[in-house]
Parts: C-alpha cells; structure tokens; sequence
C-alpha cells in the first residue's frame, strides 16, 4: 500500500472541501489515466495512488478515520473493523463513478477505451496484426487482404443479443449499474455484477448464435492500402475492424504493424537507397557502361575510365518516397572493383606485359598514399 499522505497525493489542503478534493482527483485522474498513458508504469501506479486517496478523501467517514489514524486506519490490523480484507476498489470504477455522474456515462468521448457503458453496449477491442512487407512494397505502397479472426457483429440477432430483438431488461442484480457492492471490513467492496458480466443488461431471450452478446467470433478478409513510403515499424490504423462491441457496442480498431524484410540487394537509409555492384577491373580502367538494379528494373550508368573501386553512382529519385511529403530520395551504387582470378597462361602473361607497360608510376591511389605514409614516419 501507498504510504504517501493522501492530503499530498491530490494536492490538496488539509481542510479542503469535498468539491476541491473532487476537482483535484478528477483532474489528476484524467492525467495519469491509464488509456492516454499506455504502458507507462508509473502512471498506472500513480493512477492507482490517486484512487486510493480519492476513495478515502471523498468518505467523510474515511477521511475522518484518515485524519486521526493516518494509513494504520486501512491496513490489515489497524484501528477499524479488525477483520483484515478492507482493500481498495478498483481504481477505474472509482473513475467511472466521478466521471459517469458528470459526463453521464461514456468514457468514449474521452479516452475510446473499451470501458463499461450505461447502456449495456461495450466497445470492442483494439486488435493488432503484424505484417511484413517486402520493400518492393513497401516502396510503391501496395494494397493487401489480411484474414484476421475477431468478433464481429452477429447477424441474426442484429447485434441487440436478444432473438426477438427486444428482450434487453435492466439488470435486477445490480439494478443496471453493471457492478454490486459487498461489505468487506468498514468497506464496501464493488465488484462486477456476476449476472450481467458489467453490462448492467440481462437478455430475456438470449440469440442462439451468439448466447446474448451480439457479436460472434469469425473470420473476416480485411483489405487494406499501404501507402508508398511506409518504413520498418510504421502503424497504420484501420478504423472499426477490430472486435465488434458488446451489444451493438462500437468496434474497435485494427492496427496493423508493418515490418518491412530485409533487401539483398538495397539497403534503405531513410529515403536513400544504396547497393554495392562489381565492376570489372578493364572496365574501371577503359570506362564503358554498367548495368545497375533499381526498384523499378535495371539501369545503366556510365563509369569513366580510371574509376576506382568504392566510388559512389548517384541515381536521383531512384530511392524510396517520403511518406510525409511523397518525394523521392536517391539511389547510391558503391561499385566494386572485381579482380579476375582462373586466368589462362597467356592472360596471365598479357597481363605481365601490361605491367611493365605501366612500370611504377600511374597509380593515383599508391601515390597519394605513399606521399601520407612518407609524412607519417617522418621520411
Ligand atoms: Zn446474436
Ligand atoms: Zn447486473
């Protein structure tokens, strides 16, 4: 349990009235809420902090016992009730009740969570699927057909969940609240109604095909458009095909994560593309064309005579689109130069010739280097 003063944990005055003590959890409360702070621990444990001290504070009873006994007044052993248990609520009823009683109800306005509603609908679930992609695709965009399983709305009853389409009652457990109370120690403890499962709604005559929920699970083909551009990771939301509510409820969304599979001939760089070619060592040394892949098929580049290997080749706009903006980056080609090996004893001998021809001298890269290396010991 949270020992932190409860006054500290709203930030409110020791004698603060129960409007401000009020305004102070809500206002925190939608903060740290757990649906715009997705993942985040420490919000969740803050958010859980902040129930804890609204449901006390907001007690006068509580808050009372709080002011005299301070924590020991909720644990276990302490000064009230003796018989252990106490415990908290869970803290998103406690949002929902601040919240249902001024919002009336509907947390979907707010956050779009899948959080109980009034009317017995639930939003359905936020579902994710992941993909990969070529980069090919991901390139030119691309569209594609995803067979997912998820609950979708069921057709025979029209997704009320009742056959005859009007069998929905208030709940007489919890009298359509979609939660019950039970006394544990001095608290009153909410749990969800066991009769309606929290939707507040039983079903008179429950839709044989789906028992009363309006939705069944099936499965549906999804087409959806990948725009050029997209990178390793980038998500793209495809509105209301996730799991359909409960009862008519709204759907929620599909996310669909792309992973874009490694090339082997093009690495990405952001919009840049680069790719390494052999080149020949006579066409280094002559010049003359080399055929080059690009993602829109092969090209020609032109490579002047005396091209050394590592060389750059800038193709423009022959790279990936932005995604943002739709331009296009470039292709660079490293080419490498290729040394032949297997050759013939006349090759060999040709080749021999050429070197004396050539003697010691013409060889840019050697001498540049010999002239650092002359400078580097000195001589
Ligand atoms: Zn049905
Ligand atoms: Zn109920």
């Amino acid at each position: 349990m949270a020992n932190r003063d409860f006054y500290e944990v709203l930030g409110v005055a020791k004698d603060a009235s129960p409007e401000e003590i009020k305004k102070a959890y809500r206002k925190l409360a939608v903060k740290f809420h757990p649906d715009k702070n997705p993942g985040d621990a420490a919000a969740e444990e803050k958010f859980k902090e902040l129930g804890q001290a609204y449901e006390v504070l907001s007690d006068a009873d509580k808050r009372a016992a709080y002011d005299r006994y301070g924590h020991a007044a909720f644990t276990g052993g302490g000064g009230f009730g003796g018989g252990g248990g106490g415990g908290f609520h869970d803290p998103m009823d406690l949002f929902s009740q601040v919240f249902g009683g001024a919002f009336g109800g509907g947390f979907e306005e707010f956050f779009g969570g899948g959080r109980r509603q009034r009317s017995g609908k639930q939003r359905g679930s936020d579902l994710r699927y992941d993909l990969e992609i070529s980069l090919e695709e991901a390139a030119k965009g691309v569209e594609k057909e995803l067979e997912i399983e998820h609950h979708a709305a069921c057709g025979t009853c029209n997704a009320t969940g009742s056959k005859s389409g009007g069998g929905a009652r208030t709940c007489s457990t919890c009298g359509g609240r979609g939660v019950v109370a039970r006394q544990a120690g001095i608290f009153i403890q909410q749990t969800t109604c066991p009769e309606c499962r929290g939707t507040g709604e039983t079903i008179a005559d429950p839709c044989p095909d789906c028992r009363g929920e309006g939705r069944v699970t099936k499965a549906s083909r999804i087409k959806i458009r990948i725009p050029a551009g997209v990178e390793d990771g980038t998500r793209l939301r495809s509105s209301g095909n996730g799991d359909a509510g409960v009862r008519g409820g709204g759907a929620g969304d599909l996310y669909v994560f792309l992973h874009v599979k490694a090339h082997d001939v093009f690495e990405r760089e952001g919009s840049d593309l680069y790719c390494k070619v052999p080149l020949r060592f006579t066409t280094a040394a002559l010049g003359g064309e080399l055929e080059v892949p690009t993602l829109d098929g092969k090209a020609s580049i032109k490579i002047p005579a005396g091209t050394q290997g590592g060389t750059l080749f800038r193709l423009r706009e022959r790279g990936m689109t932005t995604l943002s903006s739709g331009r296009k980056g470039d292709l660079h080609v490293e080419v490498q130069v290729e040394v032949p090996t297997r050759l013939s004893a006349e090759q060999q001998e040709k080749l021999r010739e050429f070197a004396e021809s050539i003697g010691e001298h013409n060889s840019p890269m050697q001498e540049s280097f010999f002239e650092k290396a002359r400078k580097f010991f000195g001589s």
